[in-house]
Formats: C-alpha cells, structure tokens, sequence
C-alpha cells in the first residue's frame, strides 16, 4: 500500500478499483436501468434510480393485474396494498413491527396528518401543551407545516438554532421541551449536511418532559438504519423515491405508533380510513390501527416501484447498505481532502461516521457557475443554495470509480473556472 496521497486514495487506504473488488455489495450496482451518458450519479439521495427489469414490472401490472382483474384488483390485493408494503418497509428499513406503517399521500401530507393528529391529542389530553417544536435548519416542507398547524390551531413554535454544518443535538432540545411541549419534529437526517441526529436519545427526553415525537426519514430509509421501536418513536414519515427507488413522486410511508392508535386522529377524514368503507355509512368513524392514517384512494400504480426498490433493499440487508455508505462518503471525504487547499472546497457534513448520513455536502463560491457544466459532462450533483454542492452516494447503486471520476470532474471544473476568472 502506497503512502502517497492521491485523488484515488480512500481512507481504507485502497484505490476505487481495489474498493470495488472488495465491495459485498458490488453485484447490485448492475441491478438498475443504464444511465447511457452519466458518468457519476450523485443524487441517489434526491431522486433513487430505476431497479432493472422495472419497465417489465410495470407492464405486467398493466397488461395483467389491472387489464385482466380490473376493478377485482381491489379485493384481491390492492386495499390492502398500503399496509402490505407499509409493513415491509418497516420491517427491512425502519425497526417497525407490522401494523404501524402506510404507504400514502406524500411526506408533506402524511408528516401534516401525523403533525396534527399527535398535537390535537397532546392539547386534548392537556391544554397547555401549546408548543411545536421544530429546528432552523429542518427541511422546508417540515417548518411551513409546522406554522401551517400553529396558526390553524392556536399553537406556538419553539425554534431549536441549528448548525447547518451540522444538526441538531439531544441538549439542545433539552433545552426547549417541557410542559408547555405538545410535539417535537425533526429530520433523522439532516437533509444539508447529511448529520444523523440521535433518535433513541432525542426521543426519550421529550417523553420524560411529556412531548412526543415526529421524525423525518426522509434522508434515513434506505441508507441510515432506524429502529423506531426500539427508540419508542411516536410517529414517523419519509418519503419513498430518494434512497428507495420508487421514483418521481413516489407515495410515502407513515408510522404511527401502535399505542396512539385510536388517541392521535389525524384530521383528513377520507372515505378510505374510515371504518368499513363500502358501508358508505353516516358519520367518520376511523378505521382500526394504521388504517386510519389513510386519507383516499390507495395509489396503487405508484406503488409498484417502490415494491421493486424495497425488495431489492431487502435483499441486500440495510446494515451492508449503512457499511457500504460509510466506505463511500470515507472514500469521498478522503479524495476532496486531498485537494489543493488553495482551490477553497469545504467539507460542510460531520466527519464520524455515527453522526454521518448518506451524503456529503462540499461548499464553494462557485458550484452554482459550475453546476451546469457538471451536469452537461454527466456528472450530476445537486445544488443548494447559495453554495453547496451535495454529493448523495446511494450504496445499491454507486461504485466507488464512480464517485472518484465524479470528484474529479468537480476539481477540474471548478480549476477551470478559476483558470477563466484570472
Ligand atoms: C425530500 C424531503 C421531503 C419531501 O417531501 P415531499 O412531500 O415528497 O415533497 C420532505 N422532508 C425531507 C427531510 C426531505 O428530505
């Protein structure tokens, strides 16, 4: 093994080539469609790619379960299909025992359903559990639901200062809860810097101050293992097209605790959570268990894809996943550190692995001049204002030559914008 540092060099200390010999999971990178032109994907972690053979999947639905069984597609699976596939994500991605978890809506919806039904049954059971409380730094969608339900419900927000470079910690939610507390909303993963916050940790200080919690998985499922069991989480949301590879606007998954049940009602009362609905009866009376938590009509055809990206998932295990995420962003963070100093890159995502999510986000005056150029070479990050590139390292599908051909063109990129600027 060489000493010398090189842009081919991980911290495993082995060139890509050697990491990609070794690589357990190796074989999988072959089980998605071909990307004829792109040279690195780095965005797995925004947008999952297509599982091979999905095209064929999708046309046996269409020519078979919904051409030939049509409208008997109903009874003979697909109602059921929510909770069906809901279960096996949370038994191969989130540590969730069958009968907590749907597959519907979108995460913005199903977090506002979920949002809503834990602080109505929090203020109900006391009147001054008044507060939400919510980080600076949380995904967009997450903070304007969470005004959204403070003014609709005469609720206030208590904001935790998050570090952008970093997340949030367990003291400093410490800090805000207390009786005044109704409900705590996080991200797991911190979709700017990919920081893992501690779930088990955070979740037990709000029980011990009487608030509950609502995680974010958005940046978890599928990359970062959550055991939201074992952490007794209360609810929980995230979304199905990033690191599952259920494709645009994918349906999401939603969690809700089997002790909350019955007590926390969320507020979109569809025909479709209520109890019996061929009835057609007078009156909502919510369906028993996770069933609640839908709204309408089951989005069955969206579901078909996510079906793919959790079984392959599931075959190849999220803690081989999780060790393969941690190689890759090791192998990442090695190759920009080795850069010129005076290029200015920053590695703006923690640097130990148990607070490392499943990307890395770099920070320049100039990605956004070079974002364009990148993405016409085939090399496609993403952007996030006003200077961060982030690189999303989806384990099932990247190699590790990928991920150093990819920083490679960035260095060069941004060298030769530098080049043209002077
Ligand atoms: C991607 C993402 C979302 C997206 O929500 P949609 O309803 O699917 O648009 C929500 N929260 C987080 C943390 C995300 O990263």
């Amino acid at each position: 093994m060489t000493t010398q540092p090189t842009t081919a060099l991980g911290s495993a200390g082995g060139s890509a080539a050697e990491l990609d010999a070794a690589d357990p999971l190796a074989a999988f990178t072959t089980r998605f469609e071909a990307a004829p032109g792109v040279l690195a994907y780095f965005d797995g972690n925004s947008l999952g790619r297509p599982v091979a053979g999905l095209a064929q999947r999708m046309e046996g639905f269409v020519r078979q379960d919904w051409g030939t069984r049509l409208i008997r597609g109903w009874d003979e699976g697909w109602m059921s299909l929510p909770e069906r596939l809901g279960d096996r994500i949370g038994e191969v991605a989130l540590g969730a025992a069958p009968g907590q978890v749907v597959v519907a809506d979108s995460t913005t919806v199903l977090l506002y359903k979920l949002l809503r039904a834990l602080a109505d049954a929090q203020r109900a059971a006391d009147p001054r559990r008044s507060e939400i409380v919510v980080d600076t730094d949380n995904f967009p969608t997450d903070r304007y639901l969470a005004e959204g339900i403070a003014a609709e419900r005469s609720m206030r927000l208590r904001w935790v200062q998050a570090d952008p470079d970093t997340g949030v910690h367990p003291e400093q939610v410490a800090e805000v809860v207390g009786e005044r507390t109704a409900v705590v909303l996080l991200s797991h993963v911190a979709y700017r810097s990919g920081w893992v916050a501690d779930g088990a940790a955070i979740t037990a200080l709000a029980h011990k101050a009487g608030a509950l919690v609502l995680w974010d998985l958005s940046h978890s499922a599928g990359s970062v293992p959550v055991q939201l069991d074992e952490w007794h989480a209360d609810a929980a949301a995230g979304c199905c097209y990033k690191y599952l590879c259920g494709g645009p606007g994918a349906p999401a998954f939603g969690y809700l605790a089997s002790r909350h049940h019955g007590w926390a009602r969320q507020p979109v009362q569809g025909w479709m959570g209520r109890r019996d609905p061929f009835e057609m009866g007078p009156g909502y009376e919510p369906a028993p268990g996770i069933r609640g938590l839908i709204s309408g009509t089951p989005p069955v055809v969206a579901m078909v894809p996510v079906q793919a990206g959790i079984e392959l998932l599931a075959e190849a295990g999220i803690g081989a996943v999780r060790a393969k995420s941690l190689a890759l962003t090791d192998f990442a963070w090695a190759t920009v550190e080795s850069w010129p100093r005076e290029l200015g890159v920053r590695i703006a995502s923690p640097r130990e692995h148990r607070h490392r999510g499943g990307h890395l986000t770099l920070r320049h005056d100039s990605f956004q001049d070079v974002l364009a150029r990148l993405w016409a070479d085939g090399v496609v990050p993403d952007f996030r204002h006003p200077d961060a590139l982030r690189i999303g390292l989806s384990p099932l599908s990247t190699t590790f030559t990928e991920v150093q051909q990819g920083l490679e063109r960035v260095r060069s990129a941004l060298e030769e914008a530098e080049a043209s600027d002077g």
